[in-house]
């Protein structure tokens, strides 16, 4: 090697050994620099100090043997466009048996009498058969300590990379660049974790089991202690140029609210407003999530916190991610704030009035308000509604617009701690922890399709009592493609004849807003007695007479969705049902259904949730705005995520 100085951003194919196909091979890899390589992480480990024999394998148990090949064929048939091709393996206990189908390119990786290494799970026992297994031939003249007698690292490959290739390469060029492995978190060490260089070593070639999972954790926590000081320095940069509006008020607004409200807020939505004007009050603009389970009474949280600013003299914008949602907030407040004299506007793609108020007031509309101009410097407040359907980096966005109005944000899906430390990290955190008082329970039951009929029946008895209802399809239309999915075109007109004398409104995203808006008014009125609906009525819809939920084909959302969807129900002082209509294909499905039934606690299911499907669906992998960790695992590090938050802290405080 010449001796240019070490560095990580060299490019591999320019290191020794890789030429042009195998730099190709890497850059399908994702690998480019020896950075990347240096990162590529092991798949899984062989532990090669001792091997199963070849008699002692059981039926679907994944292991590792090694033997020599006693004789090898490619068979074709149907004239010769299929092939299979047959190794058989003996290491003194008994032969094995290993078979490739049609790829007969394989009989060139082997000859008679080699020391071979073979990896899968035994198909049949009799005889013993692996298909398709990973092998590693042994070639004595290559780097014996690299690949045998030692826990030895498996790579993801690609096509036509030997993993005994880019095995070598990493073992040559991690001793290589050693000196370049700069350790960017010293204090690491300090709590325990190796240095960053012997993590690298034991996330490649441990010495025990045990390494491979410390060397883990110490990568993922440079991950996570590089996304927290993001995170906090946001904030602090925040801190340090943002000059806070006084917005705390005093209250003559508030009183009158209050009064004519018609009801007593709990002590949970007290709790949180004393935060709230706290914040507003202080000497940064406010960075506040607001958690609360769906019917924990937010909207009315937000009211005061709007009512607050508005005593201030300042204006305060709305911000809800469906239209539906905005014109149920447009209504409310309308109703809440004319008597206070409080001018209510409301701003949609299609309905937008361009606001001319000299004076504070209340704007209302979709999240399309962001990009919407206003006389800037009269926002006080901005309020952005149901969280979960933004993603950070509109949040970042609208922090961006420059004048640092308060920021509310509130949401209904109870975050996982990890998650939210690590996407709300820069905001701090009130819990309304109680639900009002007067409400009825709900009762939630699974059902097959084929009990549709006693469904409707039950139903039609509930509306018969004066109840209103929901009825949910996956589908605005049927896709040709999965006819067992049902879609809310098809069956309305069947349900709407099965339902008289009672009457039903059609509800889905593709209508027009005054569409949308006719049939939430009629069913708001009770005119229509059911709501045949998509998932757009998923966030915030409040109609507390409504008191079934039915959800057709309910194995097709997730639970988040379901949690959401069932959240419309339960709002009065009846008793509520939620009936699952679900086809149990899959265990998953069965799952779900099963922590739906069980419990309609939000945070248990949320967390189900991040289970059951990770955190890219809960948030919406794209909109989640996280980057994609290598290392670390957002279901099970909660201590590392805190641990890095507290490492981030001290780093930043020492600046
Ligand atoms: P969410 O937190 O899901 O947004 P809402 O704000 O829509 O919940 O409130 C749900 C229902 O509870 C509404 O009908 C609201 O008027 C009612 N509500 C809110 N606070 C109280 C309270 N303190 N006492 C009684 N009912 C309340
Ligand atoms: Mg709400």
């Amino acid at each position: 090697m010449p001796d240019a100085p070490l560095n990580l951003k060299t490019l591999v194919k320019s290191l020794y050994g890789v030429g042009h196909e195998r730099a190709a091979q890497l850059h399908r890899l994702g690998i480019y620099t020896v950075e990347d390589l240096l990162y590529h992480r092991p798949r899984r480990y062989e532990d090669r100090r001792h091997f199963l024999s070849i008699a002692d394998l059981t039926l679907d148990a994944p292991a590792t043997v090694r033997g020599k090949v006693i004789t090898m064929g490619l068979n074709t048939f149907a004239r010769g466009r299929k092939s299979v091709f047959e190794l058989v393996v003996d290491d003194g206990s008994a032969r094995l048996h290993c078979r490739w189908w049609n790829l007969p390119f394989m009989q060139n990786y082997f000859k008679q009498g080699d020391d071979v290494m073979v990896y899968s799970k035994p198909n049949s026992l009799k005889p013993r058969t692996m298909d398709h297994p990973e092998t590693e031939v042994i070639d004595p003249g290559e780097e014996v300590s690299i690949h045998l007698n030692r826990i030895v690292p498996i790579y993801p490959l690609t096509e036509g990379l030997p993993q005994r290739w880019i095995r070598s390469l990493i073992a040559r060029n991690l001793e290589q660049f050693e000196p370049a492995l700069i350790e960017p978190y010293p204090e690491a060490s300090q709590v325990g974790y190796p240095d960053f260089s012997n993590a690298l070593h034991m996330l490649h070639f441990p010495e025990e089991r045990e390494d491979t999972d410390i060397a883990r954790k110490r990568l993922a926590l440079n991950e996570l202690i590089a996304l927290q000081q993001e995170i906090q320095g946001r904030r602090r940069r925040l801190e340090l140029n943002a000059v806070s509006l006084p917005c705390a008020g005093d209250n003559h607004l508030i009183k009158p609210f209050l009064a004519q409200l018609g009801f007593k807020l709990t002590d949970g939505q007290t709790k949180v407003l004393r935060e709230i004007r706290h914040d507003m009050g202080g000497e940064h603009p406010m960075r506040r999530l607001l958690q609360g389970d769906v019917g924990a009474g937010k909207t009315a949280v937000a009211a005061c916190s709007a009512l607050m600013t508005i005593e201030s003299g300042y204006t305060v914008l709305l911000m809800a991610p469906t239209e539906i949602l905005a014109e149920q907030h447009f209504r409310n407040f309308q109703r809440w704030f004319e008597p206070l004299k409080i001018p209510v506007e409301f701003q949609s793609g299609s309905r937008k009035s361009y606001f001319s108020h000299d004076r504070p007031c209340l704007i209302i509309g979709t999240h399309a308000l962001v990009q919407d101009a206003f006389r800037q410097e009269m926002v006080g407040l901005v309020i952005i509604d149901e969280q979960h359907k933004f993603g950070v980096s509109q949040r970042e966005s609208l922090v961006r617009k420059g004048k640092y109005p308060h920021l509310l944000v509130m949401t209904a899906t109870p975050i996982p701690r990890t998650l939210g430390l690590t996407l709300y990290g820069d905001l701090d955190v009130s819990v309304i922890d109680q639900m009002p008082g007067n409400r009825g329970r709900i009762r939630t039951y699974v059902r097959t399709p084929d009990k549709l009929k006693q469904v409707l029946a039950f139903l039609l008895e509930k509306l018969t009592e004066g109840r209103q209802a929901y009825i949910v399809y996956p589908r605005v239309e049927e896709d040709e493609s999965e006819k067992e999915v049902k879609a809310v075109k098809g069956e309305f007109n069947k349900l709407a004849l099965s339902l008289a004398p009672f009457k039903a409104g059609l509800l889905h995203g593709r209508l027009s807003s005054e569409d949308k808006d006719k049939v939430m008014t009629d069913f708001r009125e009770n005119k229509l007695q059911c709501l045949v609906a998509t998932s757009v009525i998923e966030v915030g819809v409040d109609v507390p007479n409504a008191t079934v939920m039915v959800i057709e084909n309910a194995e097709q959302f997730g639970l988040a969705q379901l949690h959401q969807l069932r959240g419309r129900i339960g709002r009065g002082a009846h008793d509520s049902h939620c009936i699952l209509l679900a086809r149990l294909k899959t265990d998953e499905a069965k799952q779900r259904m099963k922590v739906m039934e069980e419990t309609t606690d939000g945070f248990r299911i949320a967390e189900a949730d991040l289970e059951l499907r990770g955190p890219g669906d809960l948030l919406g992998r794209t909109q989640s705005g996280l980057p994609p960790f290598k290392f670390a695992n957002l279901i099970q590090d909660l201590p590392l995520v805190e641990l890095a938050r507290q490492l981030a802290a001290q780093r930043l405080k020492a600046k």
